[in-house]
């Protein structure tokens, strides 16, 4: 039996040799004899199973000196409070680029602890297009900016540099980490759960700059300060060991790959050929700017939206998963992360015409 390509936005798709070593060693991991999931956190093994891990994300990032890489539970919706928890404290109005929906959780989430500033968005084209970002207006009081760096559900990406933004940049990377090289310096802090590109739901890794951490509101639960997280080598209490472990597969496959300048290439070519296929076919439409258009996140609709469930059955029939759009936006969505390869993608675009040519 073949594998299905699974196009879901999240938990998504592995990488197959990951997913057969995680089948290989899952009766004894590094001779123990036992999995990885049965061992002590506290076990020397698993301690530098995460110091490890840290260690390769580090140099696939590039991520300079003086951060702190943590590996937190809660996803990255959690952190959409732990930000301003933990953040606020230091002074300054909490400011955020409303991209898309993920940006508006976290926005909604920021009004329980403070007054979040919008201070650009994308709602009057529907989140199809942002404001560039050197025409921001960045309050002089701002005491951070948090950008929703890829937008999972409209599809929608920023690929500027946020170099000359004087407070700290909090970006939310979940859906597009470490799928093209970034410059880490320019942020204070980065999030991402790791179910789209980095591995399995469980653990969200959080890259903070040491002089962002500090004293967290006296209402933050311990759980939640980054502070007592990164003075406790992100084991407080039991952490997602099972999920660090998967983590540190997924890195030493990127590796293998060439790490991120060679996935790089691999994702710009995957979504420059299904967006020219979207944007040369008379069925199938894809709303947003060609500037912010995501590599990762390609949503797109039926121009006649009464095909869908025959699209869907017809997809399904050639095994290709999870096609359909978010429940919010409708339609179609491709998510096609550094696990996607570009043959697979191509079996899609070829899906696709064969679909368009039948009903044509
Ligand atoms: C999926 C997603 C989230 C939510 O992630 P959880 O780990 O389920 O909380 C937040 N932001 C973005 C951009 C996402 O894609």
């Amino acid at each position: 039996m073949t594998r299905p390509i699974n196009f879901c936005s999240g938990p998504s798709q592995l990488p197959l040799s990951v997913v057969q070593r995680m089948a290989d060693e899952l009766m004894d991991f590094r001779g123990t004899g036992i999995s990885v999931m049965e061992h002590s956190h506290r076990d020397p093994m698993i301690v530098a199973l995460f110091a490890e891990t840290a260690e390769r994300l580090k140099a696939l990032m590039g991520i300079p000196s003086g951060y702190h890489v943590l590996f937190l539970a809660g996803g990255a919706t959690l952190q959409f409070a732990q930000v301003p928890m933990n953040l606020l404290p230091r002074g300054g109005r909490p400011c955020y680029v409303e991209t898309g929906i993920w940006s508006e959780k976290a926005i909604a989430e920021c009004r329980r602890y403070g007054e979040p500033v919008v201070i650009a968005s994308g709602r009057s084209s529907n989140f199809t297009d942002v404001l560039p970002a050197d025409q921001w207006v960045v309050p002089e009081d701002a005491g951070y900016v948090h950008v929703t760096t890829n937008e999972t559900i409209q599809g929608v990406e920023l690929f500027e540099s946020y170099a000359h933004i004087q407070a700290p940049v909090v970006a939310d990377m979940s859906s597009h980490i470490l799928s093209r090289a970034m410059s880490v310096s320019e942020f204070g802090l980065i999030y991402a759960g790791a179910q789209k590109n980095l591995g399995t739901a469980g653990v969200t890794v959080v890259i903070v700059r040491d002089d962002l951490i500090g004293a967290a509101l006296p209402i933050t639960p311990g759980m939640l300060s980054y502070q007592t997280q990164a003075a406790n080598e992100s084991m407080i209490n039991t952490p997602p060991v099972g999920a660090v472990y998967v983590l540190s597969l997924v890195l030493e496959w990127l590796e293998a790959q060439g790490g991120v300048a060679a996935i790089e290439l691999v994702n710009a070519e995957k979504a420059a050929r299904l967006y020219a296929a979207i944007d040369g076919s008379a069925l199938y439409h894809n709303p947003v700017d060609p500037r912010v258009r995501s590599r990762m996140n390609i949503p797109f609709v039926l121009r006649d939206a009464s095909l869908d469930t025959a699209f869907l059955a017809h997809c399904a029939e050639a095994r290709l998963l999870n096609l359909k759009g978010h429940r919010s936006v409708g339609g179609m969505r491709a998510s096609i992360y550094n696990a996607m390869s570009l043959g697979e993608v191509q079996t899609l675009i070829d899906v696709m015409a064969d679909f368009e040519t039948r009903r044509a």
